[in-house]
């Protein structure tokens, strides 16, 4: 992910809309993080954990499992930050940031963030503390496979890649993901860990795989009614690839617990990317008239909390605007909006592409500015992912891998990319020379070439 900056909404994701008013972080010195405190995340899918999701893993074990909040790395670091320190292990994201003069989400947080732990309002030094947050990715299970997605996130991918096997090409590869073998034991054990400390959670985060698809989904929706958390705002990260009857009804059941008071608030942050066919291609699997008949739904339920997810990649920012158009037409400032960039795979990233992508970002700035809602611009914000790309050169080794990708999903799947994105196609080959296919030739056989950035060094 490549969120440099905060913006309005991608603080929304964390508070939800809600106003609250609790006790104020009091461990005032540089550089410690309230995050590192009170944010936990749980990849069961992986068995590891991390502070928040910008930081190191540290290792699951059925022995560590219960106190996965207060591992020695993380009570490490916390202690490095109560003595002034930086600790590193991924904490230089913020760091680079501020560093830069950018708020960071650290900062951005501090003040705003009344999450602090229970033992940090009786001693704000404490590194021993139970979070008031907490993350968590139970297995790959989804039922679509995106199209920069990989088995490690979602099961339909996970099958595809048992069905056609490794493969190995122009220096992309595709392989099977190994599954978390202690899984069972940990999801067990994950609901021991809510019993004894559920109710003292604020924010609970389920990502996927795709949660409503999840199991866990309807284990959720029991646990609170037996064990009611009236401060507990529940996030859910879903692709709305749904049957809406169900999606309904389990809306429904959500609303009966609010409605007694057996849980805060619940919100959706909805997964999508761009319009019509190019968001079928993209997010492979999704109906994009069920995706629009499933939004149109929780936009219509105005008590439920709601954030746009978008990522921006060759294949999805062309048709990104006309996704906004649709969402925009809702005139709700209530819907938050969020944009990120791909890191990984390299391939997906847009200034990989040269300013190929610029055109669909005008596009979007253009319609996002007709909102009569402020929070709906974040125009600083696709601004500086506009001026990332705008001094893009193009890169012919990862648009290689790309092509390469595409034209492998394009076997197993029957697609045909290039006569959905025939620009595309018609810049990349445009932008690949006889003499890069030589060079990237040398350098999967491991000849010495120099680095790429020396090649397109002036
Ligand atoms: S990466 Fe930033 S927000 Fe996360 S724990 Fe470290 S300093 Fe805090």
């Amino acid at each position: 992910m490549s969120a440099t900056f905060l913006t309005e909404s991608s603080i929304n994701t964390i508070l939800m809309t809600t106003s609250i008013h609790r006790p104020k972080w009091q461990l005032n010195n540089d550089p410690a993080c309230q995050f590192k405190w009170t944010w936990s995340t749980l990849f069961l899918n992986f068995g590891t954990t991390s502070s928040c999701h910008r930081c190191k893993h540290w290792k699951l074990t059925v022995e560590n499992f219960m106190d996965f909040h207060n591992l020695p790395g993380k009570i490490g670091d916390r202690e490095k930050m109560v003595k002034g320190q930086w600790p590193g292990n991924g904490c230089e994201y913020c760091k680079v940031v501020e560093d830069a003069g950018g708020i960071s989400e650290r900062i951005g947080y501090i003040n705003d963030l009344e999450m602090v732990p229970p033992e940090n309002e009786i001693d704000p030094t404490e590194t021993h503390v139970t979070p008031r947050l907490l993350e968590v990715y139970f297995s790959n299970l989804c039922n679509m496979s995106c199209t920069y997605c990989s088995a490690k996130f979602s099961s339909v991918i996970q099958h595809e890649n048992q069905k056609f096997g490794e493969f190995t090409k122009n220096g992309l590869e595709i392989y099977e993901w190994p599954d978390n073998p202690e899984y069972e034991v940990m999801r067990d054990m994950f609901w021991d860990w809510m019993d004894l400390h559920g109710q003292e959670l604020f924010t609970l985060h389920v990502l996927g795989g795709e949660p409503l698809f999840q199991p866990e989904f309807e284990m959720f929706l029991d646990w609170f009614d037996k064990n009611p958390c009236p401060n507990l705002e529940w996030v859910i990260f879903s692709n709305l690839k749904h049957n809406t009857i169900r999606l309904v009804s389990q809306v429904e059941r959500i609303k009966e617990l609010i409605a007694k008071g057996k849980l805060k608030g619940f919100q959706v942050n909805v997964s999508i990317d761009n319009f019509g066919k190019e968001a079928e291609y993209a997010r492979h699997g999704i109906i994009w008239d069920q995706f629009v008949d499933n939004f149109t739904f929780l936009a219509q339920e105005k008590w439920i909390g709601m954030q746009v997810q978008s990522t921006i990649c060759p294949i999805t920012v062309q048709s990104m605007w006309q996704l906004y158009d649709f969402i925009l037409n809702f005139e709700d400032p209530r819907i938050n909006l969020s944009w990120n960039t791909i890191q990984d795979p390299k391939w997906f990233n847009p200034s990989r592409f040269g300013t190929y992508c610029l055109d669909g970002i005008d596009k979007l700035i253009e319609r996002l500015n007709q909102s009569p809602f402020s929070q709906h611009h974040n125009i600083p914000y696709l601004l500086g992912i506009r001026n990332q790309i705008s001094k893009a050169r193009c890169d012919s080794y990862e648009m290689i891998r790309f092509k390469t990708h595409l034209d492998e999903l394009d076997v197993r799947r029957g697609l045909k990319w290039r006569q959905l994105y025939p620009d595309l196609s018609e810049h990349i080959e445009k932008n690949i020379t006889t003499d890069d296919i030589i060079f990237q030739e040398l350098k999967i056989m491991g000849a010495p070439t120099g680095d790429q950035e020396v090649k397109n060094a002036t």
